[in-house]
């Protein structure tokens, strides 16, 4: 297997990144990668602007990332997509893909919409992603959840992790993005409650067959989930990049850690991964 030369799971500027997508894609060649994909949030909930965070998303200017239904995403991406697909046809050198990072909220309307959204965006790969819970009638980030009490927090990684089992046996997505969420802020670590939800879902991960990512945007703690498995569940390595600069960090890194736990033959290839996200629209 050979090293990974192409990143997938990145956001850019209009949604909460901070490059253009001219200027990622121009870091990516200087890297010599294959490809390119853009994966910006793709987060509907009708209650997504009574929440704790928006207005802090709003102060910081990234509030275009919620939205408080499928149309008025599906309006964001069709010009994003189209720009893209714009600059896929002027480059020569590097692959251009069109991917979606997807909060996954359980709930059969949810799911109708979201298999329409789909159907029109025609995205090329889908990153399913938990970033929050409801929990008492609101909607919680990791965040929220930091600023909890033990008790409630504790509730809250449960919920976490069921919802994170939920989005793989589902089967809407091509890969999950940041299976250890909650540990980028160490939370957890205290208490071991949530632990047999997070086996469960591990268990759900590995059933299902649904690849996880390596997110190197999480400085510590970005194996646990993998190497408590050690076997059998597909895996890549992700940036996450906001900025160009962010493009194929720690990549080296995270390839020697994958080749420690001895899960490089877990390493998917650009095609498979593909390959994943067409079986699975
Ligand atoms: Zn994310
Ligand atoms: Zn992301």
């Amino acid at each position: 297997m050979k090293k990974q030369k192409f990143t997938l799971h990145t956001h850019t500027r209009g949604f909460d990144g901070r490059s253009t997508p001219a200027q990622m894609i121009k870091q990516a060649k200087s890297l010599g990668f294959e490809a390119i994909g853009f994966s910006n949030h793709f987060i509907i909930h009708p209650e997504i602007y009574f929440t704790n965070f928006y207005p802090v998303a709003l102060a910081r200017g990234y509030d275009r990332i919620y939205n408080y239904n499928f149309r008025e995403a599906i309006n964001k991406f069709v010009p994003h997509y189209s720009k893209l697909e714009h600059i896929a046809g002027l480059e020569k050198d590097i692959k251009i893909l069109r991917g979606l990072e997807v909060d996954f909220f359980p709930s059969a309307e949810w799911e109708k919409d979201f298999k329409r959204a789909i159907k029109i965006l025609q995205p090329d790969y889908v990153i399913g992603a938990v970033h929050f819970v409801e929990y008492k009638g609101q909607l919680r980030n990791v965040h929220d959840i930091a600023r909890a009490e033990t008790k409630d927090q504790n509730v809250m990684l449960k919920k976490y992790w069921e919802k994170l089992g939920d989005a793989a046996e589902s089967g809407l997505f091509t890969w999950l993005a940041h299976p250890d969420l909650p540990k980028k802020l160490n939370l957890g670590m205290n208490y071991i409650d949530w632990h047999p939800y997070e086996m469960t879902a591990k268990n759900k991960i590995k059933a299902s067959q649904t690849p996880i990512e390596f997110n190197t945007s999480l400085k510590d703690n970005r194996m646990t989930t993998v190497n408590a498995h050690r076997s059998d569940i597909p895996l890549l390595i992700s940036d996450d990049a906001h900025s160009a600069n962010q493009i194929g960090r720690d990549f080296d890194l995270a390839r020697n850690e994958i080749e420690k736990a001895n899960l490089t033959k877990n390493l998917l290839s650009l095609e498979k991964i593909l390959e994943i996200a067409d079986k699975r629209r």
